[in-house]
């Protein structure tokens, strides 16, 4: 298959977002097409953008929210088209992990595959066609990236399912940022040493090492949020029971075991900077790059902090002037 152009891949995408037909009609034959023209194959990055429907990005939120510091985990519906994945809906696994650590490869078999299944089933029934491509699970407050045993699950599903892709969401920085903190990832068909590695943002210094291990073997795909006519009014309702919580509850509190940890985080990484600054371990430039890195942090860490207090100020001063 020839590569597309640029301009040829948006206004695809434009017209397939905005024709909600052809957003919510499985089309077989082309799904047929595409599998055996397997162009995944001649480019190790041929995935190169993922639409994520705000109705299946909100429910993968409030599942993540709703483990606390729990790993959970799902699968994403929809479809691929010409490198670009299309998220419809989030299905919630009945799956809980420990707080570090989520595995579906290996409870696969047993109920959650059996209730995945019976979730297919029911939706073709409704005259919903579209396959799983992909998994979620969460990393509560160590960033967005692939673990080890990540890898091993994304390869093997992989494997499996060629049009398959990861996603992985941090509800602790979601909720401190205000902002969907989400990673979409594809592992490369081959395992090069010399690639361009990809900018991450920040990992806690006790995952460091795992994440430098196998931050080579993965690429992340820029990923993107859209809201069709058929879901808005379910996206409405949504937020009819949301917008009471996020008014009455404070930020600075619900966050505050995070804000605490992310601090001494940044404490840990300053400490051990300082220890290979005074061994001369590292070169100038490349100290001066994590230097620069842990300022940024800290920087992102007290803006985050500082919004959080003005809403809380904000609230209120509007509160007191109705009152
Ligand atoms: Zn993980």
């Amino acid at each position: 298959m020839s590569k597309p152009s640029e301009k040829k891949i948006s206004s695809l995408e434009n017209e397939i977002l905005s024709n909600e037909t052809k957003l919510y009609t499985y089309d077989d034959e082309y799904q047929e097409k595409y599998l055996k023209l397997r162009p995944w194959e001649k480019d190790d990055m041929h995935f190169k953008k993922v639409f994520i429907s705000t109705l299946a990005a909100m429910k993968i939120v409030d599942h993540a929210i709703r483990g606390e510091k729990f790993e959970i985990c799902g699968y994403l519906m929809g479809f691929a088209r010409e490198g670009v994945f299309y998220v419809l809906d989030a299905v919630e696994m009945p799956i809980i992990g420990t707080d570090s650590r989520v595995e579906i490869a290996g409870q696969m078999g047993d109920k959650a595959n059996v209730y995945s299944m019976n979730y297919l089933d029911l939706m073709e029934k409704v005259g919903r066609g579209h396959k799983y491509i992909g998994w979620y699970h969460s990393h509560p407050g160590f960033g967005c990236w692939l673990s080890g045993i990540d890898c091993n699950t994304q390869k093997y599903m992989q494997t499996m399912n060629k049009t398959w892709f990861a996603l992985v969401v941090d509800p602790y920085r979601t909720k401190s940022k205000k902002n969907i903190d989400f990673g979409c990832f594809r592992m490369y068909n081959n395992e090069k040493t010399n690639r361009v590695l990809q900018e991450f943002d920040s990992i806690p210094l006790n995952r460091s090492e795992e994440f430098g291990i196998h931050q080579n073997k993965y690429y992340r795909i820029p990923h993107f949020f859209f809201q069709s006519k058929y879901e808005a009014n379910i996206v409405k309702l949504m937020y009819k029971n949301y917008w009471v919580d996020t008014l009455s509850s404070n930020a600075l509190l619900v966050n505050e075991d995070f804000f605490k940890e992310s601090v001494d985080d940044v404490r840990a990484k300053m400490n051990a900077y300082n220890i290979k600054k005074k061994a001369n371990e590292v070169k100038n430039k490349a100290m001066n790059e994590i230097h620069q890195k842990k300022i940024n942090d800290l920087a992102t860490l007290s803006t985050q902090a500082n919004a959080n207090l003005q809403n809380e100020l904000i609230k209120g001063i509007i509160f007191q002037k109705n009152n």
